[in-house]
């Protein structure tokens, strides 16, 4: 891990209020319907726990997929790996993919695939954060909490080298002007 500070960028109040707006919007789209949450796991963890506790869809399941970009660095691989699978079954269900960010779009559009080829009714994504200029390959989620520009974020699910996660704002990791001594 480089020498580094992480700067606040999103507070907890503004993450807060945005997560009920989205599970506000959610429970009006699936309202009558059984909802499957698949929940991209460490990142979204935070957030879909959150997002679950304010939802009102009496069926809800919840499920987890490991997947993995990034190693330890602050650049994505080109690669997704899936680590660990989800168990239910999503045949003839409404699908909803959560995850903590939308970066090259490789992860969302591997996993959407795998998803997919389960003949779910329907797949919608949603995710706290955009960064639409970083797009590899193109997608758009459903649900976003937040367009942000390209910064490396933590914070609320998002790790540098596996720290961070329990933060529960978002900060910007600073890489430069640390401070060089003037004698
Ligand atoms: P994508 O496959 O869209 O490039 O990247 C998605 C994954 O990369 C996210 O689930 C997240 O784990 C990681 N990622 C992308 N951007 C950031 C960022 O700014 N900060 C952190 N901590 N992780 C990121
Ligand atoms: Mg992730």
């Amino acid at each position: 891990m480089q020498p580094h500070r992480v700067e606040p960028f999103i507070n907890a109040e503004q993450i807060q209020k945005r997560v009920a707006e989205l599970a506000q919007q959610i429970n009006r789209d699936y309202a009558g319907k059984s909802l499957v949450i698949i929940a991209l796991i460490n990142g979204a963890i935070p957030f879909v726990a959150d997002l679950i506790r304010r939802l009102d869809l009496p069926g809800l399941r919840v499920d987890t997929l490991r997947a993995s970009s990034y190693g330890n660095t602050t650049e994505s691989g080109g690669s997704v790996k899936i680590l660990s699978h989800f168990r239910l079954d999503l045949e003839n269900e409404q699908v909803l993919v959560v995850d903590d960010i939308l970066d090259t779009g490789r992860t969302m559009s591997k996993v959407t695939r795998l998803f997919d080829s389960e003949n779910p009714a329907s797949l919608k994504t949603c995710v706290l954060l955009d960064k639409p200029s970083r797009r590899a390959v193109p997608f758009t989620a459903d649900y976003v909490g937040f367009e942000i520009e390209d910064k490396f974020v933590v914070g609320y699910g998002l790790d540098y080298a596996e720290r961070y996660r329990q933060l529960p704002y978002i900060g910007v990791v600073k890489f430069e002007d640390l401070v060089t001594p003037i004698i």
